[in-house]
Formats: C-alpha cells, sequence, structure tokens
C-alpha cells in the first residue's frame, strides 16, 4: 500500500473541521479531512446566528472586542476561497423588556466598548406589526447569521477539488499511535486533531461535555422585517419565511424535534409575535458545549500526536475563525496555547 505522508489528519468537516482545514491549506500545511458526512450534526441544524451582546442580561460576549471586528471578513475570505455565498451580515433588533434595560443601555453606551456594537437605541416601538416592543429596544450591529449547510458544501467541495476530502468513518481501531507520527490507512500524519462536535464516542477524550439539544423551526406568517428580532426566541428572516430558535434543554440529546421543545418555543415566540404564523419546518441539533462554556483545544496528555478543537458550544460561528488560526500558530510553535481553551485544564 503506498503510503500518503501529510502533517495533519483532520477529523470531522463540521465548522470546527472546516476552519482548521481553510487555515492549514492557507499556509501550505499538508492536510487531509475525513468526515463522515451526515445530516445530523451541530453545524447543519444551526441557526448560525454570530451577536456581540447576548444573554438576558444583554452583556458583550465572550472575547466580542477580539472576535467581532475581523469575523465577517473572515467570512467574506472564505466566501471568495469557495466561490460561494453564505455571510448574511444583518442588524440583531432586541426589545427592552423593562424600564431598567432601558435606563440601563443609556448608561453602557457612554462606554465605547459598548457602543460600537450598537447601531441605535429605540425609546418607542419601531413599527414591526405584531411584534411586541413597547418599550422600544436596541439595533445591534456586526451581527447577522452564516448559512453553515451552504458554507459546509463550498468548503468541502474545495477539499474534494484539492484531492484532501474523505468521505468516512473514523475508525479509532484502525489507528497505530506512534511517539513521532499516527499511521491510518494509507496516511501517515504528524498529528490526528479531532473536531468531532457532539456526542462523540472518541476513546481519547474523556472530557466534561455539557451537550445542549436545540430545536428551531420555520414559519411563514405576514410579518417583513429588515432585521433579526430576538427577545425569549430569534426570528431570523429569510425571503418567505422565519428561521425561530432555540430551545437549549441537556436531557433527551437527541436530533430529532421534541414535542417539548417545540411547545417552549411557540410559547416564546407568542409573547414576542401576535400576528398568525404556520411552522413549515422543524428540527433539533445537539451543541458541543461545556463544562465552562470554552472550547476544548490542545494536545492529548498522553499522546503527543492527538489533538482536539471542539467543545465550541452555542457560539460555532463566531468562535472557530479565530481559534483555528490561533490552533495554527500553537501547532507551529509560533503562539502559546490560550490558556482559557487550553484543553489540559480539564485532564
Ligand atoms: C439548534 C442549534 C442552534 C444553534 N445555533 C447557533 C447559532 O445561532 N450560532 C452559533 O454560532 N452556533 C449555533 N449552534 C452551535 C453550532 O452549531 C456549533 O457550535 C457548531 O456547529 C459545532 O461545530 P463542530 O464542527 O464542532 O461540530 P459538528 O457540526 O457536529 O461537526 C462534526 C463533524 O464531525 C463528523 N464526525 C464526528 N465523528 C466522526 C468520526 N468518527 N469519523 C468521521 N467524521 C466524524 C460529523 O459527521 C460532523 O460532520 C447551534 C446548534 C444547535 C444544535
Amino acid at each position: 500500500m503506498r503510503i500518503t505522508k501529510v502533517d495533519y489528519i483532520i477529523v470531522g468537516q463540521g465548522l470546527a473541521g472546516s476552519w482548521l482545514a481553510i487555515e492549514m491549506a492557507r499556509r501550505g500545511i499538508p492536510y487531509v479531512v475525513i468526515n463522515e458526512d451526515k445530516a445530523a450534526t451541530s453545524s447543519k441544524k444551526a441557526a448560525g446566528i454570530y451577536n456581540p451582546i447576548t444573554g438576558r442580561k444583554m452583556v458583550k460576549t465572550w472575547r466580542a472586542d477580539l472576535l467581532f471586528p475581523k469575523l465577517e471578513h473572515q467570512y467574506r475570505e472564505l466566501e471568495e476561497t469557495t466561490g460561494s455565498n453564505f455571510l448574511h451580515p444583518i442588524p440583531i433588533y432586541r426589545p427592552f423588556r423593562t424600564i431598567e434595560d432601558q435606563n440601563d443601555w443609556d448608561g453602557k453606551l457612554a462606554d465605547e466598548s459598548h457602543k460600537k456594537f450598537v447601531n441605535s437605541i429605540y425609546t418607542k416601538p419601531k413599527g414591526l406589526s405584531n411584534v411586541r416592543d413597547d418599550l422600544g429596544g436596541i439595533m445591534i450591529n456586526q451581527s447577522g447569521y452564516v448559512d453553515i449547510p451552504v458554507m459546509l458544501e463550498a468548503v468541502q467541495n474545495y477539499l474534494v477539488n484539492k484531492g484532501h476530502y474523505n468521505s468516512e468513518v473514523f475508525d479509532y481501531e484502525r489507528m497505530e499511535i506512534d511517539t513521532d507520527f499516527v499511521t491510518y490507512n494509507n496516511y501517515r500524519a504528524k498529528r490526528v486533531i479531532f473536531c468531532e462536535g457532539s456526542l462523540s464516542d472518541n476513546p481519547f477524550w474523556d472530557l466534561p461535555f455539557k451537550p445542549v439539544r436545540g430545536e428551531i423551526i420555520d414559519i411563514v406568517c405576514d410579518l417583513k422585517s429588515d432585521c433579526i428580532i430576538n427577545q425569549g426566541v430569534f426570528m431570523i428572516p429569510k425571503g418567505d419565511r422565519f428561521t425561530v430558535g432555540s430551545t437549549y434543554d441537556h436531557q433527551n440529546l437527541t436530533f430529532e424535534p421534541q414535542e417539548v421543545g417545540i411547545k417552549s418555543l411557540e410559547e416564546r415566540l407568542r409573547k414576542l409575535y401576535s400576528g398568525k404564523y404556520e411552522i413549515i419546518d422543524k428540527r433539533a441539533g445537539v451543541r458541543p458545549a461545556t463544562h465552562d462554556r470554552k472550547p476544548y483545544i490542545g494536545i492529548h496528555q498522553k499522546f503527543k500526536t492527538l489533538g482536539i478543537f471542539n467543545g465550541f458550544g452555542t457560539k460555532g460561528v463566531s468562535l472557530t475563525p479565530h481559534f483555528a488560526k490561533h490552533f495554527v500558530d500553537v501547532l507551529q510553535g509560533k503562539s502559546e496555547i490560550d490558556e482559557e481553551v487550553n484543553v489540559q485544564r480539564v485532564i
């Protein structure tokens, strides 16, 4: 059997594996991707939103100042590389729940580091038909969504054209681990990097993942909006429909939408939008979330030829481009690993 030497075998081509492969390609590092191309993956079910101001308390998301100024540029570059279109920059309108929320934002706007993420503040309803925003709301910028299935297909075509893609399940038992290299089928690699997302049964990593199931629905209704609306649920305008999500459940980790999830989504949708709607699609996925909501990145403690790039939780879109670059810097010895994401913190 003819052996092909590569520096890296990347296992998995969701958001994580895609960005890692692209980063390696750009730096001329020899790699190959091995991916089971199945429908039930986190990336294929995700809403794809990137949003610098999140949570009930509407605070800047972790590392927002570092990630967001370059994020859209990174996706635009990937669109150019792959000749596809999947980035949809669009503001996010977040109705205020209380007068305190409103006052709070008056204060936060004095602070430059928040101001850059705010497009405008509405102190009266914005005028979106049947949307409950009696107290107005905040319009967030540097936000939008990525059509992840389109992006994954574009990256996969790019990898196939370069001859760097294998569509198969990676079988751990066929891996021969040496001190300086790993042999897998006809490949010899300096390292294997696992980007397998949630619910992986990889025997080499026993990590405190906290996977979270989420439901999403598509609806048709009379509402017209030029922004994502986000209060309790998000409503992403997509031509003739809105994508509405999502739920968070640590139980019943399945890719089948659950009635309880759909019900909870509809209850929250009703609080935001009082118009008529029809559900035209339902889906669910499991997010690869972690014990401290930070990714697991780095090298195995015992097997130095194995690495991991996983645990992007609810924020794969905004975290993976930056951390792919960072991890490749680390692998090339150009940088020390960011301790907050270092997998060594849990092993
Ligand atoms: C309902 C829902 C809504 C979400 N909304 C958002 C959002 O709005 N914004 C956001 O940023 N994030 C969102 N996310 C989270 C986001 O989807 C994840 O952070 C991201 O997709 C994780 O990507 P990944 O590449 O790590 O995993 P995955 O997408 O699961 O990819 C893993 C890949 O590895 C392959 N694989 C696994 N094991 C093997 C093996 N042994 N051999 C070969 N291949 C293998 C799988 O088939 C898959 O292709 C959402 C997730 C869900 C479920």
